[in-house]
């Protein structure tokens, strides 16, 4: 598991969009440069990952200085790792270790189906492993117990297709006002006329000055690439390629 997968030096990385940081040769520059802590790598090495693909090689510090990415990366690449790795940095720590009583979803990753969200959820434990983060995978068991405003104060990620999350929202049982990091994962399918209403509803109901955003997709179509950009404050781009092909 996870050893097959192309490493950076392979992948042609095209960037595009203002002060575009430099990308990392090694997970372990991470740590020096944006102090990531070392529980994150341990679990990286644990599970295997020892070099990072072009997408998090470039993306990663990308979203870890803060920056609203569109990150364009061939199925199979660890598009996915890209945007948790960053996420759990940034979180710092768990909700529930902070000495605080919550105030909502720290960071929110929407998918199209619920397959994906299902594999994004297990990509989280990974990282998670050895800390008590919250992290939820929306679904009527789970959203039941969100009801609760105690409990859904003090969720560190939520996982989740844009229905469900929708009418959760308008029910008035979920709030996303404090949401900071949010990923749209294969983007071309989330803002495709199948979604984009409940896309952009998600959107605007994370109203946080500090959240930032990002999107990634293996393909991202002209229309779909212009409404991507119009959510983004002072995006980086970066499509990925095989070279040699
Ligand atoms: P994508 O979303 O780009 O299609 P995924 O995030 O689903 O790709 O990752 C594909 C596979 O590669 C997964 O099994 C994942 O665990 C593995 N993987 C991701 N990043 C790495 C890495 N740096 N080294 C080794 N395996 C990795
Ligand atoms: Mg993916």
């Amino acid at each position: 598991e996870g050893t097959d997968v192309t490493p950076a030096r392979k992948h042609r990385v095209v960037s595009k969009g203002s002060d575009i940081p430099c990308p990392v040769d090694k997970f372990q520059e991470l740590a020096e440069r944006y102090r990531m802590a070392p529980r994150l790598l341990a679990n990286l090495r644990e599970h295997n990952y020892k070099h990072p693909t072009g997408v998090q090689a470039h993306g990663m510090p990308i979203l870890l200085e803060g920056r609203d990415l569109a990150a364009i990366s061939p199925t199979g690449t660890g598009k996915t790792l890209a945007y948790l790795l960053p996420i759990f940095s940034s979180l710092g720590a768990p909700i529930a270790s902070l000495n605080d009583t919550g105030s909502g979803v720290r960071a929110l990753v929407l998918a199209p189906t619920r397959e994906l969200a299902h594999q994004i959820h297990n990509e989280c434990l990974k990282l998670a492993s050895g800390r008590k983060w919250r992290l939820v995978l929306f679904n009527k068991a789970t959203a039941s117990t969100l009801r609760d405003k105690v409990v859904r104060d003090k969720v560190d990620v939520i996982i989740s297709t844009p229905l469900r999350l929708v009418a959760a929202i308008q029910e008035g049982n979920l709030e996303l006002n404090n949401v900071r990091h949010l990923i749209l994962d294969e983007a071309d399918r989330l803002l495709d006329n199948e979604f984009i209403v409940q896309v952009q509803e998600v959107v605007a109901a994370c109203t946080h000055p500090d959240v930032h955003k990002a999107v990634f997709s293996a393909t991202l179509p002209a229309g779909v690439e212009k409404l991507a950009m119009g959510m983004l404050r002072n995006p980086i781009r970066i499509v990925v390629g095989l070279k040699d092909t």
